[in-house]
């Protein structure tokens, strides 16, 4: 007689039953979110692509959103919320150009939330030709000596770590001179101040650095290497910003509809009834897609479909918020006190009036539409670049401000 293969024989059936395991040693509900979050780091569920013992079971990264969704559904803690920037970008970058050393010390912590990250890339004259930047970093022995600014740095007045991208070496031409490191947001040298944004929270800030030291340990990838590990974080950033998979009517999509329901009968147009309509279709057409993208994902970096995901999201978030603040009519013009204050999270769309001022950024954070545009025609459709002049002087002899 054949004997039956009854253990689990898929990668499906093996993250099942991984999953039922965490649910049953630590239900949700009685769990503390850093312990829940710790233990799903531990059995390779947090980010399932990465290798064994860095979070992951090294399987291809489409099956995470059904992790994610059945631990949503189970009333699991999001590791993305208590830490956006290190969960979507840091993390993804550090497992792919840290050292055993550094992945092992960062890792857990990042995605327990128990040390919050920042990215450390865009300057005030460096956002999208972020690979012009000026902030400088000597090597000195061991040790590197940083001194420059940062500018619009997301939850840098909570971040224990900072992926940083200096200038090492200005006379090679400017994608090729730049070095990626983890910093110490607590290190002598590293001044964070507020800069408060037209919700009237501070969620990011301008970053000075002072004759910091970073020891050479902490570097990410080889000298010269920094355009190319901040790839991977800026592809992860795309999806991470564009590329998610909510339950279909959730999100923003869902603050429309409860908009238009709590709307009197009086107050319903069939114009506006076919606007909110347009945008359902919109929202779904975008999640569908992004449920094929993530699908087509294997493990390594995300390609450009992650820009043009991000490039969707952020139009039809705004358009979304536009209608949902005129259907509130008068009231849609009311909106508390602006309170000016540093916020413990980022992108926390609370009311409709707060979302709509919010989401104006969606547009620009994370890459304006405009340079996602730039890639969907380079990339995809094979359209002529933008005409570009520095790309082969050193860059130390590129004209600037
Ligand atoms: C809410 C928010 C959070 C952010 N968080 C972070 C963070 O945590 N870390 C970080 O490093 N940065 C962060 N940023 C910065 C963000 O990445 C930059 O704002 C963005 O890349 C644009 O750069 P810029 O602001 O310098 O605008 P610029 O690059 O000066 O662009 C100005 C205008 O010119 C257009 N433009 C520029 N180049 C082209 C081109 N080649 N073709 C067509 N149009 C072009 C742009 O689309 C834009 O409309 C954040 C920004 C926001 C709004």
């Amino acid at each position: 007689m054949t004997t039956v293969e009854t253990s689990p024989s898929t990668d499906d059936a093996r993250v099942d039953a991984l999953i039922d395991e965490l649910l049953a040693a630590h239900p949700p509900q009685t769990t503390p979110p850093q312990e829940f979050l710790g233990a799903q780091f531990d059995a390779g569920l947090a980010w399932v692509h990465f290798a064994i013992g860095d979070g992951g079971l090294d399987l291809p990264a489409s099956l995470q959103r059904h992790i994610n969704a059945r631990l949503q559904e189970a009333g699991a803690p999001n590791a993305w919320v208590f830490n956006p920037i290190g969960h979507g970008m840091c993390g993804p970058t550090v497992e792919v150009w840290g050292t055993p050393a550094q992945k092992q010390r960062y890792l857990r912590p990042l995605f327990t939330g128990e040390e919050v990250w920042c990215q450390l890339f865009s300057e005030p004259t460096s956002g999208s030709d972020f690979a012009g930047l000026s902030s400088r970093g000597i090597r000195d022995g061991d040790e590197w000596t940083v001194n420059g600014q940062k500018v619009w740095t997301t939850l840098a007045h909570r971040s224990r770590w900072g992926l940083l991208v200096v200038r090492t070496d200005p006379e090679a031409v400017k994608h090729a001179g730049l070095t990626a490191f983890v910093v110490d947001m607590h290190a002598p040298g590293v001044e964070v101040r507020p800069l408060y944004q037209i919700t009237g929270e501070a969620e990011f800030n301008e970053v000075f650095f002072t004759d910091v030291k970073i020891p050479d340990a902490e570097r990410l990838g080889n000298p010269g290497d920094g355009w190319r590990v901040s790839l991977t974080t800026l592809m992860n950033e795309r999806v991470s910003i564009g590329g998610t998979t909510p339950p279909k009517g959730s999100g923003p999509i869902a603050d429309l509809v409860d908009a238009w329901q709590k709307l009197p009968t009086d107050r319903r147009s069939a114009a506006d009834l076919d606007q909110v309509m347009r945008l359902w279709i919109r929202a779904e057409l975008l999640r569908l897609t992004n449920i094929r993208a993530s699908q087509n994902r294997r493990k390594g970096d995300p390609g450009p479909e992650g820009s043009i995901g991000k490039a969707a999201m952020a139009e039809l978030n705004k358009d979304i918020y536009s209608t949902a603040v005129d259907l509130l009519g008068a009231e849609g013009m009311l909106f508390g006190p602006y309170e000016r204050k540093r916020p413990d999270r980022a992108m926390a769309f609370d009311t409709i009036q707060k979302s709509f001022l919010r989401s104006r950024a969606n547009s620009i954070e994370g890459g304006t539409t405009e340079v996602m545009k730039n890639i969907l025609a380079e990339r995809v459709l094979g359209l002529p670049g933008d005409v570009r002049v520095d790309r082969d002087v050193p860059w130390s002899k590129v004209p600037r401000n």
